[in-house]
């Protein structure tokens, strides 16, 4: 399957004006992209350094479930009428616990939203926030060029960079460490972090079914590890398979023909025959949250703070929403002419995401933990919380608005992208 993708191309050569800069966003990922469209407007010098080349950083073969308020963040950023044509919307969602017969369905009555969901590639997302960052006046991109060592001083971070044209520092106010589960930057600094390997992998792969998808998103919990579907244009789904990690690596090692049987049994016939369109890949599951968010001079955003289990498809959708809750923060900063380093300003930031995150990666522990528990009083307890929440709409409104992203503190618009909407 070949998607092709449009981004502006952007030549890596170092501007001599970003000597000295604001703000240097390490990774240019969603996270660290999204927050750099977020302070489009804040008259903040930025440059995004990323590793890899434009093009490749657009290649990830993955698709994403977003949130709703995900939805409104890129909204508010000026993204959301070139992305909402490309993506899928999720008209319902049903959450079910393996052979029991009754079933949770989320409508977006439920959340007085346009859809309950949405599932987009990464390919679509990252494009389109490059070429909104290309566009930014404020805004510089480097590709092919690592961040090799941050100095933290007292007024400003030096930062040490390496690409084709060999090493160059400069200094910066402020160091965002969006550079991804394996964070250097937060290794370099010292942040320690909490969490825990799961016993399960993730396996992921594109499917086309014989019948309409209808655009519903489904998650059945099996006792091995939750199995999704996720609805994409053209007819296309995204499969989210999670299994203990010897049986997720025997499963990939399968010839297609009987990695497509072993698919068809766990997705059911309700959407008929399944084709395999890309390789299966597997991922071993995380849990991960850092001690503190920042320190003077630095800030960590994204997969770089924390990472969770894949079940409720609620990584990438957290980053987003730090990045949104980090532009708001540095803003505000810029409007009081506050120094966007100092630790004041920036514990603004870490008081706010470390304690949201914490809420949903606690859930989602216990989601998977639950449904994954066989003791039959556990089994017999979660069926009847179902139960509640089929026939009780005020858990099951409460339940939605945790795993899309509308509870916790509301984001002041007026301070995030463009401000003016
Ligand atoms: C199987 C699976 C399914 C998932 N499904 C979902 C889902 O449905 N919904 C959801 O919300 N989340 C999902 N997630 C989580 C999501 O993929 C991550 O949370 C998200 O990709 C993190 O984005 P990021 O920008 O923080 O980090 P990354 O995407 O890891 O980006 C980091 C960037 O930093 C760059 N970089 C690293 N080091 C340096 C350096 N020293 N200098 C310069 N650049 C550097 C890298 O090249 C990279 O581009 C899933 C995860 C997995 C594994």
């Amino acid at each position: 399957m070949t998607i092709n993708f449009e981004f502006p191309v952007i030549t890596p050569s170092p501007n001599p004006s970003l000597a000295n800069c604001d703000v240097v966003i390490v990774g240019g990922g969603i996270s660290g992209l999204t927050l750099a469209c977020g302070l489009q407007s804040s008259g903040l010098r930025i440059l995004v350094v990323e590793a890899q080349q434009q093009h490749q950083a657009t290649e990830r073969s993955r698709a994403y479930a977003l949130s709703p308020m995900t939805s409104k963040i890129f909204r508010y950023l000026g993204l959301w009428s070139q992305i909402a044509p490309k993506i899928s919307h999720f008209s319902r969602v049903l959450l079910s616990d393996a052979d029991y017969p009754h079933r949770v369905e989320f409508c977006p009555k439920d959340l007085g939203e346009a859809a309950v969901y949405y599932c987009g590639e990464h390919g679509v997302l990252i494009a389109a926030l490059q070429q909104r960052v290309a566009t930014a006046a404020n805004i510089s991109c480097w590709y092919e060029t690592q961040v090799v060592e941050v100095r933290y001083g007292a007024e400003t971070a030096e930062v040490v960079l390496k690409n084709s044209q060999g090493q160059q520092r400069l200094q910066s106010k402020l160091v965002v460490a969006a550079d991804g589960i394996n964070s250097q930057i937060r290794l370099q600094a010292g942040i320690e972090t909490n969490g825990w390997a799961y016993w399960q992998s993730c396996i992921t792969a594109f499917v086309a079914p014989e019948r309409s998808h209808q655009n519903i998103g489904y998650e059945r919990f099996w006792s091995s590890g939750p199995f999704a579907i996720l609805p994409l244009p053209d007819n296309r789904c995204q499969i989210v398979w999670i299994a203990p990690h010897a049986e997720a690596q025997a499963i990939v090692a399968l010839p297609s023909d009987q990695f497509m049987t072993e698919l068809q049994r766990r997705y059911g016939d309700q959407m008929g025959k399944l084709t395999l369109l890309s390789q299966p890949l597997v991922f071993p599951a995380r849990l991960m949250q850092s001690c503190r968010y920042c320190q003077p001079r630095l800030v960590l955003l994204g997969d770089a703070a924390h990472c969770c289990h894949p079940v409720g498809g609620q990584g990438l959708n957290m980053g987003i929403r730090d990045a949104a809750a980090l532009a708001q923060v540095l803003q505000t900063a810029q409007q009081h002419k506050q120094d966007p380093g100092s630790l004041a300003v920036l514990k603004r930031y870490d008081r706010w995401r470390r304690y949201e995150n914490w809420v949903v990666l606690a859930f989602t522990d216990l989601l998977n933990r639950s449904f994954s528990n066989q003791w039959l009083p556990m089994v017999k307890l979660r069926r009847l919380v179902l139960r509640l929440i089929i026939y009780w709409s005020f858990p099951r409104r409460l339940l939605l608005r945790l795993i899309t992203g509308l509870w916790g503190r509301r984001i002041d618009w007026t301070r995030v992208g463009a401000g003016s909407h």
